[in-house]
């Protein structure tokens, strides 16, 4: 702890700002340690304004309501309400859709959260909130939300899969609105798991101690699945519970789904300057492609709203904002097709009045950042990488309109460590990555090599025939060389498989199962107060046996 003290004192923190949007040098501008984010958040002072306020109380009631529903109103969570009445309060913030057994990087996003908090409050009296935003209005249809997996060498593809399928006709649905899987699909995952365990496992006492992990873990997943009603529910309950009650972390959870009002006055704002908005978004657009850089935003969302707009079959709307003498958004439903239309009122200076309709609207994601920063007056957003071609058309459009942007932080790098299955794959490879891939292009040169020659010795056999001429000593020779292919083709396989597995982020799961909950949580936060290198990997102390 010292020693970040001292670093907060003399660490010298670059100038940086951008002129032109660019995602790489916006990546690049983040703070790339530990200390310098710590040192950056210990000096931002703030005095959140009234409405500002009132806003922090309402969401405060939105946690307290999801925290009772997932069963992790715990004490210190209780303590967080006050903090939230506090004008001095610093609000951390990270969101992530509640996605099947997620993958580390969004309990990542919370322990770096966390440990700056405590780090932080150690020498500051002024409190800290953390907040998880649940996004929970995303379509069910995006493969992450229903898929975790785990690396397995008893697989052909390197993978054990776990999947939550659903009727073809539902992909447009909202998460939230997708009923929990069924305890038979529940019941078929954990079989899967145990079996990957027995084939994976080196001894019986290792399979005994990884069944007795994934039996813990397990109780976690029952338990929050017992308290869902939803899909996006049951994994965000065990996200909250794996969090709050496991780690004991105070770390506030909420349903974008529910936070519409809390964002009434920043989308009246964003409408009322939605010229800017998307003329902002329009050139940011333009400048990145132009630079060859996608940010994922579809090519016609940049003039549309920064807004969803929902519909009661439990699906939601792309809309255009007509502003002339009323404000009125359309979009047809991307489920039901219906078209929709939702009128906006004005109050006495022709401003949108959003009271009474905002319960139809929530936030697109390019909008998200600009409304936390103006709702909520966040310090700190915490993204994945995936989120960056958002965040800096956000970033963008923040200083079009002259809003507050958060210190953001990405802790995106990959773990090393040894478990079961990468274990394994170790074993077969006999090499480590750098040297498998070289052995790789050594060996798809010689099946290149192999291939021809057979081509030529298959040719020659023909012409032999023909001739009726011996075929012996050319079939002796063909035999030996697809001999020799086969075991090229068996090399190739296993390096791949090998190094696929070693490659994969996996999900949660393999964690829980390797090393249990609590033991990843010190791995993650001994790095960051050890080394606090938010890009190097981060190196797990002993092998997957060693959670005692
Ligand atoms: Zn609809």
């Amino acid at each position: 702890m010292e020693d970040i003290q001292t670093d907060f004192d003399n660490l010298q923190l670059p100038e940086k700002s951008l002129t032109k949007p660019n995602i790489v040098e916006f990546a690049n501008s983040f703070p790339q340690t530990f200390a310098e984010a710590a040192k950056l958040l210990y000096s931002n002072h703030i005095y959140v304004k009234d409405d500002v306020l009132q806003n922090r109380i309402r969401l405060a009631s939105l946690c307290r309501k999801f925290h009772s529903e997932a069963d992790t109103l715990t004490n210190t969570i209780e303590n967080q309400w006050a903090l939230l009445n506090d004008s001095a309060t610093k609000l951390f913030v990270c969101a992530h859709q509640p996605n099947l057994f997620a993958y580390s990087g969004v309990f990542k996003k919370v322990v770096l959260l966390e440990t700056l908090k405590t780090t932080i409050e150690k020498y500051k009296e002024s409190g800290i909130v953390n907040l998880f935003v649940i996004v929970d209005h995303d379509f069910i249809n995006d493969i992450w939300m229903r898929r975790a997996q785990l690396p397995s060498f008893h697989h052909s593809s390197g993978l054990l899969q776990l999947r939550f399928s659903l009727d073809h006709l539902k992909r447009w649905a909202i998460m939230s609105k997708v009923p929990r899987p069924s305890e038979k699909i529940l019941y078929n995952w954990r079989n899967d798991i145990i079996s990957w365990i027995k084939k994976s496992s080196p001894s019986p006492s290792h399979r005994a101690k990884m069944i007795d992990n994934l039996n813990s873990f397990w109780e976690i997943v029952e338990s929050a699945y017992s308290k869902a009603g939803s899909y996006s529910d049951f994994n965000a309950f065990l996200m909250s519970k794996i969090i709050n009650s496991v780690w004991g972390y105070n770390t506030l959870f909420v349903r974008l789904s529910e936070m519409s009002k809390v964002f009434q006055n920043g989308f009246q704002f964003l409408i009322s300057n939605l010229t800017t908005y998307t003329d902002a978004l329009r050139g940011t657009e333009q400048m990145l492609l132009s630079q060859g850089q996608s940010t994922g935003v579809s090519s016609t969302s940049y003039d549309k709203a920064p807004m969803w707009l929902h519909c009661n079959c439990g699906s939601k709307a792309r809309v255009s904002v007509s502003t002339q003498e009323k404000y009125v958004l359309t979009g047809s439903c991307i489920s039901c097709k219906k078209e929709l239309t939702l009128d906006i009122p004005a109050d006495g200076y022709n401003r949108p009045d959003l009271s009474k309709v905002i319960s139809f609207i929530s936030p697109r994601a390019i909008s998200l950042p600009l409304l936390l920063s103006l709702d909520l007056q966040i310090s700190c957003y915490c993204s994945g990488k995936g989120g960056l071609g958002y965040l800096t058309d956000a970033n963008a459009i923040s200083r079009h309109l002259g809003i507050a942007w958060p210190l953001t932080l990405v802790w995106d790098s990959k773990d090393d460590y040894i478990g079961i299955a990468q274990n394994q794959a170790l074993d077969a490879m006999h090499m480590k990555i750098p040297e498998a891939k070289r052995r790789l292009q050594e060996l798809h040169s010689r099946d290149i090599e192999y291939k021809t020659k057979i081509r030529q010795l298959v040719n020659k056999r023909t012409e032999l025939a023909n001739a009726n001429a011996s075929l012996s000593s050319i079939l002796e020779d063909l035999f030996q060389l697809k001999e020799e292919e086969g075991r090229i083709h068996r090399e190739i396989t296993t390096l791949e498989k090998a190094t696929k597995i070693l490659n994969l982020r996996p999900c949660i799961l393999d964690y829980a199962v390797n090393f249990g909950m609590v033991h990843t949580e010190k791995q993650w936060h001994r790095h960051l107060l050890e080394n606090g290198n938010l890009t190097a990997p981060v190196s797990f102390d002993g092998d997957y046996y060693c959670d005692g």
